[in-house]
């Protein structure tokens, strides 16, 4: 930490020495009890070669040995979960210097995990009421000064373009093109609530600097949808949306979480946040009312808020401790006006609803991210891009291994033979890199009892299974989505 930030210079004294440095120092060295060190480099005085080489020591430590071993282990399994190295590895996605920087492509193991992701959205959304929509990739500037977006959001966009003498920007965001659809047609207080999802593609003007594999990317898919309703109805819709985040972390075993409700700083009206005073403290009201009333874990945090609201950033932690913003909800009351939206309400007279804007599964780049470190990339079956593989020990039993496959597949497997001309060590090895939750391996026996002998993941040998027994066992696994074993 520098003494230099803001500008300021701070200085930290302890006894007869005074450092540069925000400080605090620890009193005494007897406190440091566990050490280790993580990396030494060479440095040249005042950064310049002609001046003597100096050492620099990284290290690192904790109260006590244990805290130390566990962070270690952290780093390690870290690196061994990253998303980057598995997602290369698994054949996830790709970056390409022609395509540009920021924009990952997904290759065909990532986008059955992109569409089994979506099946799951349509089929929860559905479930609570939602209707799904479909919009354009870029809108006039007018739309984005009627949102406020330019100028308040400018920096984070593309470049416009310009056709026919007007400028079209690409879309950061989903919201006016779902405003717009709400206000085709008249509305009555019976229209509302009115949920409107879609997995929305959205570009984002990221610096280089702060690109990160799919953590930070430039275009992004998102699982994005708009409530439109009216105050009284906005407690309970902001309920269910917390449930479906619940829902989620289930399905996903994310265990830990707490969702951080960002406020506005008073002082900032007109500039940072929409000067509306009071709607500003009624929506916070009502946010953390319902958050206290779930019992849902959040916290506050002072000046963080949207421009047009509270926002709530929903913070995951990982399997192994490591932590993630997944999602951000926005409780939204000046859109609504600035977009002269109106339902008839029950006294006959034009009233502008409540927005709710939220993402529970992110987007596709940053929850996938997170899923291939959560799973170690040992997606549960339902997610996996290949489901089964079937490995015959030899050419001999291939007929065989090509009825199981058509049997698995017209049950709506993902299933595949390995038919190369290897060993079935080698065979299992390669199934086991690539993580396939099933591998069938296929010899005599097998062939003569019309049975599988399979092998689960991370898990081995699971002996010799009567095959219909075990394709229906698979088949309710992937209904239920369930996650893995582990
Ligand atoms: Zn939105």
């Amino acid at each position: 930490m520098s003494g230099l930030e803001d500008g300021k210079i701070t200085f930290y004294t302890q006894g007869a020495f005074t450092d540069l440095c925000r400080g605090p120092h620890i009193p005494n060295t007897g406190a440091i009890k566990a050490i280790k060190i993580t990396n030494i480099a060479g440095a040249f005085w005042k950064g310049d070669e002609k001046n003597k080489m100096l050492t620099r020591v990284y290290g690192i430590t904790f109260p006590n040995q244990k805290e130390l071993d566990e962070y270690l282990l952290l780093l390690e399994e870290a690196k061994k979960r990253d998303h980057r190295k598995l997602g290369k590895e698994l054949g996830i996605y790709t970056m390409d210097d022609d395509v540009g920087p920021g924009l990952p492509l997904w290759m065909p193991n990532g986008t059955i995990i992109i569409e089994e992701l979506e099946g799951l959205a349509k089929e929860t959304e559905e479930a609570a009421g939602y209707k799904r929509v479909v919009t354009p990739h870029i809108a006039k500037e007018s739309m984005y000064i009627k949102s406020g977006h330019l100028p308040y959001y400018e920096d984070s966009m593309f470049p416009p373009m310009e056709l026919d003498g007007t400028k079209y920007y690409l879309k950061a965001m989903n919201c006016p093109h779902h405003h717009k659809i709400f206000d085709a047609e008249p509305k009555s207080y019976k229209d509302m609530p009115m949920r409107l999802a879609e997995y929305g593609t959205c570009y984002r003007y990221e610096q280089s600097g702060e690109l990160f594999g799919l953590m930070r990317v430039r275009c992004l898919h998102m699982n994005d949808a708009h409530i439109y309703c009216t105050k009284e109805q906005f407690a309970q819709e902001f309920r269910a949306v917390n449930e479906m985040y619940l829902k989620y972390f289930k399905i996903f075993g994310i265990e830990k979480y707490v969702m951080r409700l960002s406020l506005h700083d008073p002082k900032k009206l007109g500039q940072k946040y929409i000067n509306e005073p009071e709607l500003w403290l009624e929506t916070e009201a009502m946010v953390r009312a319902v958050l206290i009333e779930t019992g849902t874990p959040f916290v506050e945090v002072q000046d963080e808020g949207a421009f047009y609201g509270p926002k709530i950033d929903v913070q995951i932690w990982s399997i192994i401790g490591r932590e993630f913003t997944l999602a951000t909800n926005q409780v939204d009351f000046a859109q609504g006006k600035r977009f002269n939206l109106n339902f008839t309400n029950k006294d006959n007279e034009p009233e502008t609803p409540l927005i709710i804007h939220r993402a529970p599964l992110g987007t596709h780049e940053r929850f996938i991210g997170f899923l291939l470190e959560h799973y170690a990339g040992k997606f549960p079956v339902w997610l996996a891009p290949l489901q089964v593989k079937i490995l015959p020990i030899s050419d001999k039993f291939m007929p065989y291994a090509e009825t199981v496959l058509a049997e698995f597949k017209k049950a709506g497997v993902r299933v595949a033979i390995d038919d190369r001309n290897e060993k079935i060590g080698k065979k299992i090895r390669d199934t086991e890199i690539m993580k396939v939750p099933y591998m069938l391996v296929i010899g005599e026996k097998e062939v003569a009892e019309n049975k599988l002998s399979v092998r689960r993941q991370g898990k081995g040998d699971m002996g010799m299974l009567d095959k219909s027994a075990f394709l229906a066992q698979v088949v309710d696994e992937i209904a239920q989505r369930l996650a893995p074993a582990e």
